[in-house]
């Protein structure tokens, strides 16, 4: 389901957004027999749900007394499986161009360009963007010794990484990157983590082992030339003393901010960083550009999951004569309609 980028694909509708909206439109679109390429920055789906509250219960969707926000999109993922949709995860939808066929080609920041009758925004909040670390002269490093994310584990292999952070992103790629580099340093500020406490309890088991050097201090400088860190310096909490630590990569996780991001560059109209769509079809000012979800404004609007999953749908029926001119679009039931359920497998 993963992809490194760099290739071409044809499909009926582009979804850019994995949230639970995203998620759901999979899902209206597949039961019309409309296929689905689904892009997120983020390294797995779920958008706000899984990102911001996994484990707080939401207690207003239809018939679900109590779900979590990852056990929601984890139940997503389950329900549009049959219609295998692809996922380009880790990638930003950038740019897009009209087609001289009237189709949509949509390239990401990896060179995947996806070509389709329509496009779907799901973009929710916007795109995740990684907080960067108030650090003087960290720009000159960016791209080279300094990462936001990691996006190829090998690209790592045998360097001495240091890692800021105290998060869930800081302690997972502490834990998983240890058997490839040449050092792992992590340095926190505070001698408490917020992440999972079973990540917890493996970077301290490797800490034992020696195999992890675990700072608390906060860093004050990067040293290096030529976009090359060469060390780092912090200031230690207990000492308050400044130390240097040897490494070659910085990976700082300071968390994620949610921002409108290259959307706002494709002049589609704007209404206070959201995009104004007809209550019929969810469709943009733009001819096959659809938005629906938290991306979307239009008198009423609410921004919940459950007014996003009404939106799929509607959106799903309005895309069809896109996707498929010469076809006339049947209302069906899932409860009546044999050709769905030997879809979903439940005929
Ligand atoms: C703390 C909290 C509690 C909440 N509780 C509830 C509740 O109880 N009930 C309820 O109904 N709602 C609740 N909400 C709101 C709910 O989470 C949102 O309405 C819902 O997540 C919107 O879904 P979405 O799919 O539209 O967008 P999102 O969940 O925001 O997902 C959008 C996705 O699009 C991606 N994206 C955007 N732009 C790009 C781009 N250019 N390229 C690649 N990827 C991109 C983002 O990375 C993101 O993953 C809550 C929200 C918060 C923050």
């Amino acid at each position: 389901m993963l992809d490194g980028g760099g290739q071409s694909h044809k499909t009926d509708v582009i979804i850019i957004g994995a949230g639970p909206v995203g998620l759901f439109a999979v899902f209206e679109l597949g039961l019309l027999g409309l296929s689905s390429h689904v892009i997120d920055i983020l390294d797995r789906p779920g958008g706000q749900c899984a990102e911001l509250y996994p484990e707080k219960p939401i207690l207003d969707i239809p018939s679900r007394l109590k779900v979590t926000g990852q056990e929601l999109s984890d139940d997503l993922m389950a329900q549009i499986e049959p219609f295998t949709p692809t996922f380009h995860f880790q990638q930003m939808a950038e740019k897009i161009e009209k087609m001289e066929n009237g189709h949509w080609r949509l390239t990401t920041d990896l060179a995947t360009i996806i070509e389709a009758p329509v496009i779907v925004i799901a973009g929710g909040g916007g795109s995740f963007t990684p907080k960067k670390p108030k650090i003087e002269g960290i720009e000159a490093f960016e791209g080279t010794s300094v990462f936001y994310s990691v996006r190829k584990m090998e690209q790592f292999k045998d360097k001495h990484v240091l890692i800021a952070g105290g998060g869930d992103s800081a302690l997972d790629w502490t834990v998983n990157l240890n058997p490839i580099v040449a050092s792992m340093t992590l340095v926190h500020r505070r001698n408490e983590f917020r992440g999972m406490q079973a990540t917890v309890d493996q970077m301290y088991a490797l800490k034992e082992e020696g195999k992890v050097n675990l700072q608390i201090g906060d860093i004050v400088r990067l040293n290096g030339d030529n976009g090359q860190v060469k060390s780092v310096t912090m200031k230690s909490k207990e000492s308050k003393e400044e130390v240097e630590i040897s490494c070659d990569t910085v990976l700082p996780f300071y968390g994620l901010t949610m921002k409108l991001g290259p959307i706002a560059e494709w002049g589609i109209n704007l209404e206070k960083n959201r995009i104004p769509v007809d209550t019929e079809k969810f469709e943009t000012t733009e001819k096959g550009i659809f938005c629906i979800g938290d991306m979307c404004t239009y008198p009423g609007k609410l921004k919940l999951i459950l007014s996003g999953f009404h939106e799929s749908a509607l959106m799903a029926h309005g895309c069809f004569h896109y996707a498929r001119p010469d076809q006339k679009l049947r209302f069906e039931h899932t409860t009546s309609s044999s050709s769905i359920q030997a879809k979903l497998g439940a005929s």
